[in-house]
């Protein structure tokens, strides 16, 4: 009788215990949905070995993660594809418009069934012109696209091969059609992985010439700081396979002397421009500007 009692103590011991790991599990997986999308791919890698809830939840992570680079920030998906190796993406924070150097962003929400959190980066606007520069005071046109040579913001006096666009102090609205570039990328893209040259940006249909594709997106750096990251990549580049993603740009006036330089760091943080082929000539490169001084990049 006292047996049958035992017996019966340890089996309520037992269901009790695996109610509780039960219990347990299904708060890890809870908790692992709401961290793991926070972790590079490194540290994603390394905490799927620990077990099979946290692997099953890493790899619905990656899967996330591969089919957009944008992290849900740009209007149409921007995809991985790898028919060269197991690498299964390229890793960096995501803006899809350039910002002032943040040292406190160093991680951002990707990859997670529920998308709610916004992995927008919280970055103060700056202005790269001064205001002698014509066309950033704003219009007050009617239709500025109408008669596009007419709106004022539609070119920069002095500045021939620097297209611009109107502003926050012009009194139309993101449908105008003299704002292409801030309504974001509009054309499919895809990120595609090559034997030689790595991760590369392909378009995923026909884009007309002279279309806008993206900004080249990153951290906006005084030329001092610019410098000074300049001589840490190269340090880092004889060292191994590393290859930083640092824009300069300058705009010349007609007279000779550089009147605009920007650097744009989109080697941590940028956008799929980062994946745009080097070319030594311009290539596909137009400096456009709006009313915040921003710089772009047009195919
Ligand atoms: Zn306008
Ligand atoms: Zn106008
Ligand atoms: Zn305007």
């Amino acid at each position: 009788m006292q047996r049958a009692v035992s017996k019966k103590c340890l089996k309520t011991n037992e269901a009790e215990e695996e109610g509780e790991e039960e219990h347990l599990n299904s708060g890890l997986l809870h908790c692992a949905h709401l961290v793991l999308p926070w972790l590079t791919s490194l540290e994603l890698a390394s905490i799927s070995l620990s077990c099979k809830s946290l692997n099953a939840t890493s790899k619905s992570i990656t899967l996330r993660r591969i089919l957009d680079a944008s992290r849900s920030l740009e209007k149409i998906p921007i995809p991985f594809h790898n028919p060269i190796d197991d690498r299964p993406y390229a890793f960096f924070l995501y803006t899809p418009t350039a910002i002032i150097p943040n040292c406190h962003f160093k991680r951002q929400y990707w990859g997670s069934i529920s998308n709610t959190q916004s992995g927008h980066i919280e970055s103060e606007s700056m202005n790269l012109v001064d205001d002698w520069v014509g066309g950033v005071f704003g219009c007050d046109c009617e239709n500025c696209g109408e008669f596009e040579s007419q709106c004022p913001c539609s070119s920069v006096d002095g500045l021939e091969d620097v297209a611009s666009e109107c502003g926050p102090r012009c009194s139309c609205g993101l449908e105008c059609d003299n704002r292409v570039t801030q309504r974001g990328i509009s054309v499919r893209l895809k990120i595609m992985r090559d034997e030689k040259k790595g991760w590369g940006l392909y378009a995923d249909e026909l884009i007309q010439e002279g279309a806008f594709v993206c900004e080249y997106a990153g951290e906006l750096l005084t030329t001092g700081e610019a410098r000074r990251r300049q001589k840490i990549y190269d340090a880092r580049a004889k060292g191994g396979r590393f290859a930083s993603s640092l824009l300069v740009v300058r705009e010349h006036l007609p007279s000779g002397n550089a009147c605009l330089r920007m650097n744009i760091d989109a080697t941590w943080i940028g956008n799929v421009a980062r994946f745009i082929n080097h070319s030594c000539d311009g290539g596909n490169l137009v400096t456009r500007l709006n009313g915040n001084g921003r710089h772009w990049v047009i195919n």
